[in-house]
């Protein structure tokens, strides 16, 4: 007998149809002996409605108040799901995340998980009851409920598996497990049957959205078995996030990643003295906002230089406002925005051992006429920020050019 987490993401469970079939899974695992705890998602475009109303009301919701919205999706579907068990002769139960009480902090809209308490779930399982928990939402020690991000479904499930100690951790999903890249994008992606646990870390952090990069960062801390399968299927091994690394078999490259929701600042003609990058990104982190890449300049005429650095879009407009306002403090001729920036990287720990990659990834864009504006790189990964409009182009030929289409 086996203990599972499986967490079922909003299409998995995004019609009454859906739900019975997960219903079914889940019914099929009991049946096997094991102990089973199911963590959903709300249905597909439950959370992208609320977040809509939300914002015909305020321009910038109430962040307390958000997290009250938005977490009534997911306590649909556990209630929705337990009835579903019952009606197939199961004993169900559904848990809010207060009702667990997965404690966060008090940060709305991007908490993160500090404990759980998980007596009473483990009652429940072995009282031979499926333990259904909403996904995405926790509680501060004040009361007030929390979400943990978009995505944060996924962090729930793991996050549970490691409280519980569970034997494997299952996210189910609409695709059969990870590719080399985002399917719905370069058709030819293949499916890997594993990936390393930095890698997936990598993938996750710079664009993929399959995992939300704090679940991984949790089945890496706890050493959660962590598997990504689809639940449109009946069979499939998915994908295994490992925790070794076969030196033999390892490609160089693993997949591509992308992430659309990039934005670039540009400030001008700064004088080029020590503390330049603290009086431009202070005010910046002061506002709680996350620089991504960021690039100095050596000043041409050693008196003044150019400094660039990408945040994500959602804080664009907030960002240039603070530059603007600290424009003459600093002394800089000219703040630029450019809302149109795309990341894509390449990820791979067979790049410890290779050189060569970055060289052909920048001839591969070359040949198509991208532009590369701004470039990081790593021990396993290269990022290359280029112009929105070639983001899906630029995606295909690297994943071409690296043969990610065939087997390894
Ligand atoms: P869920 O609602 O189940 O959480 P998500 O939409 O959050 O599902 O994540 C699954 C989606 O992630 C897939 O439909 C796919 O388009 C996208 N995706 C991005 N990169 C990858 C990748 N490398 N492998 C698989 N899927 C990926
Ligand atoms: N429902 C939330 C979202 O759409 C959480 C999740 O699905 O993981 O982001
Ligand atoms: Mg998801």
């Amino acid at each position: 007998m086996a203990l599972i987490v499986q967490k079922y993401g909003g299409t998995s469970v995004g019609s009454i149809e859906r739900i019975k079939n997960v219903a079914q899974r889940v019914a099929r695992f009991k049946a096997q002996g094991h102990q089973v705890v199911v963590v959903v998602s709300a249905m597909t475009g439950e959370t992208n409605r609320l977040i809509a109303l939300a914002n015909e009301i305020q321009s910038h919701p109430d962040p307390r108040e958000m997290d009250v919205l938005v977490a009534t999706g997911e306590q649909v579907t556990i209630a929705l799901l337990s009835m579903a068990l019952m009606e197939m002769g199961l004993k169900a139960k559904s848990y809010t995340g207060a009702q667990v009480r997965i404690l966060t902090d008090t940060a709305h809209t991007k908490a993160r998980i500090l404990s759980i308490d998980e007596e009473n779930l483990r009652r429940d399982l072995n009282a031979g009851h499926v333990v259904v928990v909403a996904g995405f939402q926790g509680v501060d020690e004040k009361g007030n409920i929390t979400t943990l991000g978009r995505g944060g479904s996924d962090t729930t499930g793991v996050a549970l598996a490691a409280a519980l100690k569970a034997d494997e951790c299952q996210i189910y999903t609409d695709v059969d497990g990870v590719y080399t890249t985002d399917p719905r994008i370069v058709p030819e992606a293949r499916k890997l049957k594993t990936i390393t646990f930095e890698e997936m870390l990598e993938m996750a952090s710079l664009g993929s959205k399959v995992l939300q990069i704090r679940s991984v960062e949790f089945a890496g801390k706890y050493k959660v078995k962590l598997r990504v399968l689809s639940s449109f299927e009946e069979e499939g091994e998915g994908t295994l996030i490992t925790f070794e690394e076969d030196a033999m078999e390892q490609p160089i490259i693993s997949g591509i990643a992308f992430n659309r929701d990039e934005a670039k600042i540009t400030v001008l003609g700064v004088p080029d003295r020590p503390g330049i990058a603290y009086a431009i990104l202070g005010p910046v982190a002061d506002a709680n906002i996350d620089v991504d890449m960021i690039i100095q300049n050596v000043g041409a005429d050693g008196t003044t230089t150019d400094f660039t650095f990408t945040v994500h879009r959602n804080d664009f407009t907030r960002a240039m406002g603070i530059l603007k306002i600290v424009q003459g403090t600093i002394g800089a001729r000219e703040i630029k925005g450019d809302d149109k920036a795309t990341k894509v990287s390449l990820v791979g720990v067979g790049m410890r051992s290779h050189s060569g990659i970055a060289s052909n990834m920048f001839k591969t864009l070359a040949a198509e006429g991208i532009n590369i504006q701004m470039i990081s790189t790593s021990e396993i990964k290269i990022s290359v920020v280029i112009d929105e409009k070639y983001l899906e182009l630029a995606v295909r030929v690297l994943h071409k050019a690296f043969n990610l289409d065939q087997a390894a």
